[in-house]
């Protein structure tokens, strides 16, 4: 049993939401792990359509600071609070992020109640500004991230759950195999002696494969986003755009359905997933779809587009 990798798709639209579509906002789940992609306005309200508790996120990545990727965190923060969330909650985001958080949400973290423990609030926020490559190495997994090209301070984020051997926690429980420092013997392989009972760890462990999920928000086309997202298991990308509008996504800073195509296709993603469609293709989808499906003919690669409370598990 390969340990799942959840996502929610909490918001799918852009600078505009519409009925259909919130402003951008993707959560990703891995164990304890709970990571929220962007956080644009009404995201904590997805939360609660969605059945999901917003006390459990344990990392907010920002990828920019214009408002349809960050005006749902003052709201967010304060119910948090309310909640009685407890912990340290660290919000990473591109050069700037301090300033920009302190800018938007202080007044009400002020109003409401302060920005760290020390200053008697409940929990502590932390704002952190990353640059290019890996800025978080965790046991499972490191997030790595990349500048792109937006006329702001922007980032995409890889989110990469390493190999591991695990032991299949269903045939411990049949074996009835106590918690002791035995187990760590079994990870490795080994064979050990349990109440007179020879037990080979072999036969207990699998490997979990690499996962990689890429978050490819607002951004013009550039040629390294394809080695940054190379390989990925999953593309999450912006197709703010149509394929016909290549000049106005270049000028505006943002991917066409056939740029975010070209990306899965030179980094051999497996899947595709489009969000942050432009109002205009709210009700059409199928224009964006249909324009990327046409660019990976030929290919394996799975394309879709996401809608608000999809749910895919890796
Ligand atoms: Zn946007
Ligand atoms: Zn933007």
């Amino acid at each position: 049993m390969v340990e799942k990798i959840k996502l929610n798709f909490l918001g799918t639209g852009s600078s505009i939401p519409t009925e259909r579509r919130n402003h951008p906002a993707v959560l990703m789940r891995y164990k304890d792990e709970v990571i929220l992609m962007d956080c644009g306005e009404g995201t904590q309200r997805q939360f609660r359509k969605a059945k999901l508790n917003p006390c459990r996120i344990t990392k907010i990545l920002i990828t920019h600071w214009h408002g349809d990727h960050v005006l749902g965190l003052a709201g967010l923060l304060q119910t948090l609070n309310l909640n009685g969330y407890n912990g340290e909650l660290v919000i990473y985001g591109p050069k700037g992020s301090k300033n920009e958080f302190k800018n938007m949400v202080s007044p009400y973290l002020g109003f409401y109640w302060n920005v760290s423990k020390k200053s008697g609030n409940k929990f502590d926020i932390v704002v952190k500004e990353v640059e290019e490559g890996v800025f978080l190495d965790k046991e499972d997994f490191f997030i790595e991230a990349i500048k792109v090209e937006h006329g702001c301070p922007d980032l995409a984020y890889s989110i990469v759950f390493k190999e591991k051997k695990r032991l299949d926690k269903e045939k411990l429980e049949k074996l009835k195999i106590p918690n002791s420092p035995l187990i760590g013997e079994l990870v490795k392989g080994k064979t050990v002696e349990i109440d007179g009972k020879k037990i080979d760890g072999k036969k207990l462990s699998y490997i979990e494969p690499i996962r990689k999920i890429t978050f490819l928000m607002d951004t013009r086309y550039i040629e390294s986003l394809a080695k940054f997202a190379k390989d990925s298991d999953l593309l999450i990308s912006e197709a703010t755009h149509s394929a016909e509008e290549q000049e106005l996504a270049t000028e505006h800073g943002h991917l066409t359905s056939e740029d975010a195509a070209n990306i899965a296709k030179k980094a051999k993603v497996k899947k595709l997933i489009l969000m942050h469609l432009s109002q205009r293709y709210d009700a059409i989808p199928k224009v964006i779809l249909g324009e990327a499906k046409e660019s990976l003919k030929g290919t394996k690669i799975e394309v879709s587009v996401a809608e608000d409370f999809d749910e895919l598990e890796l």
